[in-house]
């Protein structure tokens, strides 16, 4: 990495530290590798990111519903899905100073990035899933994992819907929800991490129209990308040779993102996971996860497109992408769908109660609407600096003329104007600008 990308990155993480974003998981104990907590600022923006995601997915949609299945599942499920026998990477460890990698991941030169050896282990198969137990016994029959993704929740329950919604293929099914990979090596802050939140549908369909519907969901994800500020010149297509798709997948690519810590590298997959899971799922469980079609009155195993998108590389591209500095302040240039706080508000003087009630009072009227913080700590500069750094789009100023007409300065994140408005006009204003 070179020095100026080096610095965005330790910039940023101060930052989202610092302002209560993403703080390290267990960190009065030193840490725990690869695990993060989101703070109170980081948590209103990946809920902002979750309600566009279910908006565009579930909402928008006639043929797309929810489900929140639970993290845990019989092993059975693992078994059959193939993660106890596939989902591996292939590690090696250094002879020389016994660090461990993912063979796929060494430099070019295959040196150990720790000590600079070539003196490699034979590859073996690394599995990514958590093991744990259920109930009071710890033998072989109480074993389970944590879920490496949330796909096979939606697989299980794919009776239960077709049943309970009365739904017709082409449809699908979205998730949200935690997902564990014991990952050889994390790093690059929330890009690979151990413990992460996924954003998956599931889209069953006809298995000839499953490559239309691959190239159709394959657009829709990079618009819906594009439409959180992302820029085009950052994303590109990639698609995946037969040798690295996962054990399920019949056709994979990747929506990647250019990071400014490693080039191009994947933000979200799309996969044709074909109808192995369901069908996997009926021969192991003897129960029928085929779907009968009215039309041509045939039961049918439906094909399954899949696009799967990780929240924290989202964040992680998002926060990158607006982050901005100019001579006299950083910023964040969140789209105002995004940003943790719509709308400041502040009293010019924090020691003049009669601004700080009228303050107070416009800011609970603009609470009602929008995500909204008061601020009356140091000076006003300090102020408009400290909501720059967390991307608030607005702050308005309750001032002395307030008080005579009224009125109160809106500025704008971005460009720094200020306009003065009228208090009963400010949420009708505020509203066409959010
Ligand atoms: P990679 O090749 O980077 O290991 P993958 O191909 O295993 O990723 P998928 O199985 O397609 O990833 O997972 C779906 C999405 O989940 C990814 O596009 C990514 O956004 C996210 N994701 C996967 N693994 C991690 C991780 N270890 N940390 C953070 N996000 C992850």
């Amino acid at each position: 990495m070179n020095n100026k990308k080096q610095s965005l990155m330790q910039n940023l993480v101060s930052l989202t530290k610092r302002r209560g974003f993403i703080f390290p998981g267990s960190e009065i104990y030193e840490g725990i590798g690869g695990i993060y907590d989101l703070g109170p600022l980081g948590v209103e923006l990946v809920s902002n990111l979750k309600k566009l995601w279910w908006k565009n997915i579930v909402r928008e949609r006639e043929n797309v519903v929810g489900l929140d299945s639970a993290i845990l599942m019989n092993s059975e499920v693992w078994k059959t899905s193939g993660h106890v026998a596939g989902f591996t990477d292939p590690l090696v460890e250094c002879k020389n100073c016994h660090s461990r990698f993912r063979e796929d991941h060494l430099p070019d030169s295959r040196n150990c990035p720790t000590c600079g050896k070539k003196d490699w282990t034979d590859s073996r198969k690394f599995n990514l899933m958590f093991k744990t137990h259920i109930g009071p016994v710890e033998t072989e029959g109480t074993e389970t994992f944590l879920r490496p993704e949330t796909a096979q929740g939606i697989f299980v329950n794919f009776a239960n819907v077709v049943d309970t919604m009365r739904v017709k293929l082409p449809f699908g099914i979205a998730q949200i929800g935690k997902g564990f990979r014991n990952e050889i090596t994390t790093g690059n802050f929330l890009f690979r991490v151990r413990e992460f939140e996924m954003m998956e549908l599931e889209y069953f369909t006809y298995p000839e129209k499953a490559e239309k519907d691959f190239e159709y969901w394959q657009k829709e994800r990079m618009d819906w990308h594009l439409s959180l500020g992302l820029k085009k010149d950052n994303l590109r297509f990639r698609e995946h040779g037969a040798n690295e798709r996962a054990h399920y997948a019949a056709r994979s690519v990747d929506i990647e993102y250019n990071w400014p810590f490693m080039g191009w590298g994947e933000l979200e997959g799309v996969a044709n996971r074909t109808d192995f899971d369901l069908k996997a799922h009926s021969e192991s469980s003897g129960k029928d996860l085929s779907y009968f079609d009215e039309e041509s009155k045939k039961r049918i195993t439906p094909y399954v497109i899949e696009p799967s998108v990780g929240l924290g590389r989202l964040m992680l591209a998002i926060l990158f992408e607006s982050y901005s500095e100019e001579k006299e302040r950083v910023f964040l240039k969140l789209s105002s769908k995004i940003a943790p706080y719509k709308v400041a508000v502040f009293p010019l003087l924090a020691n003049k109660p009669e601004l700080v009630k009228l303050a107070k009072s416009v800011y609970l009227d603009v609470k009602e609407e929008f995500s909204a913080v008061f601020d009356d700590r140091g000076n006003i500069g300090k102020r408009y600096y400290s909501q720059d750094e967390i991307g608030t789009p607005y702050c308005v100023t309750v001032d002395f003329d307030s008080l005579k007409d009224n009125s109160v300065t809106v500025r704008d994140r971005d460009s720094m104007k200020q306009d003065r408005v009228k208090i009963k006009e400010l949420k009708e204003i505020l509203k066409k600008k959010l």
